[in-house]
């Protein structure tokens, strides 16, 4: 391993504190942590997926066990509330269990039907691990959204080598450091830390796959790095995800889950909820219980700071644009420096970046409309389509699949995270390929199709001493199975 000098600091964002101090890994020290995993990633593949269950319940355990210190950790680098990193803790616990129970059925070798054309082979399919995969994490879950890359690669037969946030390195540190106290023969799960450089060389350093996720922006500069090997990727990226509430709906839940939605995690969520459409029948009684809802979240003790100091500057644009359009904050609208006020506005042109970007801050947008077919138009009017959710007695599925987005909650909101049997990932500039669920496992498989030839078919096709004779018997058979018409 080569010598690293520089380093950097992780802040906690309330006190601009030094929480911890960690090296800038440059391109050198990527490439030759790839290589140990190269090493490692075989032998974590020969584990089997007993044996690879084995230590990852093992991990889960000191997970569980360590819980308090984990979330301690995450307050102080993320600056949520220690209740919400518990809450982000449990649920990347309740994966790693998932990813290792259904590995084996997800991955392992299955039959499939030869055909009537190659009736003499028996065909399997199972998937095999890639090697060793690079994981590019956020900040603002920077123990559960990594983990639904990490638990499932390793899960799947992989090394892993994680780059987490340069806000939340620690978080990433402290997760390598419990792996390895269960897995201490081989660096199976090693951390590298630093800006985006240390990332990029990730890209270019020859993983067999980069799971991304974090913005639009660095998942195209992650993209383009990798395509210089043809290394494939999967991106998880923002969203500006709608809550629609229909003329039935149960207006109080869904002012609940609207300011829920939008405002925990001071709005640092990917499928936070950003936008709000309702029923022009419930418009006043739902707006007027936001309100009263919204009033109760105290920045500072239920929300924390604004992690990246540049992001207030974001917030603060797409709020006092709104209001220099017409639109009216019915509370909130100021900061008081990293702690930005819940924010609620209404009367917003749906042209603002308040509607169409990504806000990132614990603000809402509530538009009145007059059908459900408006509200849907209006959802779907963004380059985005991460997650969404609807509320409505009596249709609430069917508004969920005119959605434009990889995820619905339907009466609830943010449920599909906590669920590991479900994919979770989007469309558009909200990335593409899943992470969670049996296509969260297979994303980190590479499908080999094998058939084996049990007895020698009356029709051998792949030789040079088929005749003439075996050709028209074989048109004959395809004119017979497919010539007719319908
Ligand atoms: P970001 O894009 O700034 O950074 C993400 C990671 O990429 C960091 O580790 C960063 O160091 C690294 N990086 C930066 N430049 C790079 C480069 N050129 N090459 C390689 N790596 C590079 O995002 P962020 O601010 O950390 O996270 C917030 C964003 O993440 C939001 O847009 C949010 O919606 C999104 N997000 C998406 C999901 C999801 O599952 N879809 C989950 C959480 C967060």
């Amino acid at each position: 391993m080569t010598t690293v000098r520089a380093t950097f600091d992780s802040l906690n964002p309330a006190t601009d504190e030094v929480v911890g101090t960690h090296p800038i890994h440059d391109a050198d020290h990527v490439h030759a942590v790839v290589a140990a995993a190269r090493s490692a990633a075989e032998w974590w593949a020969g584990l089997g997926f007993a044996g690879r269950a084995d230590r990852l319940r093992q991990w889960k355990t000191v997970l569980t066990r360590r819980a308090a210190e984990l979330a301690a950790l995450v307050h102080e680098e993320n600056g949520k509330p220690v209740a919400d990193a518990m809450l982000e803790i449990n649920l990347a616990i309740d994966h790693t269990e998932w990813a290792a129970r259904h590995a084996p059925k997800v991955l392992g070798r299955r039959r499939r039907s030869s055909g009537l054309l190659m009736f003499n082979q028996t065909v399997t399919v199972e998937y095999l691990p890639l090697g060793v995969v690079g994981v590019i994490g956020p900040w603002n879950y920077p123990v559960f959204t990594p983990m639904g890359s990490i638990a499932y690669a390793l899960a799947a037969g992989n090394a892993v080598v994680f780059k987490p946030s340069e806000y939340t390195p620690g978080v990433g540190k402290w997760l390598a450091d419990t792996f390895a106290s269960v897995v201490p023969e081989h660096p199976v799960f090693q951390v590298i830390t630093g800006y985006g450089e240390t990332g990029a060389a990730l890209c270019r350093s020859g993983v067999s796959k980069i799971a991304f996720t974090g913005s639009p922006g660095t998942g195209k500069k992650i993209m383009a790095a990798c395509a210089e090997t043809l290394t494939p990727v999967l991106i998880e990226a923002g969203g500006k995800d709608a809550l629609l509430v229909d003329a039935d709906a149960d207006v109080a839940a869904a002012a609940d889950a609207a300011v829920w939605g939008g405002i925990s995690n001071s709005g640092q969520t990917c499928i936070g909820i950003e936008r709000v459409y309702v029923h022009e029948s419930v418009y006043d009684e739902f707006v007027s219980q936001v309100v009263e809802k919204a009033r109760g979240v105290r920045p500072g003790k239920d929300i924390g700071p604004i992690t990246m100091p540049s992001q207030v500057e974001i917030i603060r644009r797409h709020i006092s644009d709104a209001l220099s359009r017409g639109a009216r904050a019915l509370i909130g609208g100021t900061d008081d420096g990293r702690f930005v006020e819940p924010t609620v506005l209404v009367d917003v042109p749906e042209d603002a970046p308040a509607v169409r970007e990504e806000t990132f801050g614990p603000t809402l947008t509530i538009a009145k409309v007059s059908s459900m077919d408006e509200a849907i138009t209006k959802a779907n009017a963004t380059t985005y389509g991460l997650g969404g959710s609807v509320f409505s007695r009596s249709q609430g599925p069917a508004l969920a699949r005119r959605l434009r987005s990889g995820m619905v909650a339907v009466n609830s909101v943010i449920s599909f995270a906590g669920v590991p049997a479900l994919p979770f990932g989007g469309v558009g500039d909200s990335g593409f390929g899943r992470i969670h669920g049996p296509e969260g496992l297979r994303e980190f498989g590479r499908p080999q199709s094998v058939t084996r030839q049990r007895f020698r078919a009356p029709l051998t096709l792949t030789t040079f001493s088929r005749t003439e004779k075996t050709d028209a018997r074989f048109a004959k058979l395809i004119s017979l199975l497919h010539g007719r018409s319908h």
